[in-house]
């Protein structure tokens, strides 16, 4: 299960967590992970919304 850490307005959306926080540039970005065992997805976003988008429609590949 991955751990956020070190990030700010975490949200859950299904099995998904969701976060912000600044990469190594200092921008701001938002990573939505999935926290269902086995799955492992993870991704970065330039924008909230667009993690928020993709882990509303998040679909596991291990069910
Ligand atoms: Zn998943």
């Amino acid at each position: 299960m991955p751990r956020i850490e070190r990030f700010s307005n975490v949200a859950r959306i299904g099995p998904v967590e969701i976060g912000d926080h600044r990469d190594r540039h200092g921008r701001r970005e938002t990573v939505a992970a999935c926290t269902a065992p086995r799955c492992g997805w993870s991704n970065s976003y330039a924008t909230r919304a667009a993690a928020e988008l993709a882990a509303r429609t998040h679909t596991c590949t291990t069910r």
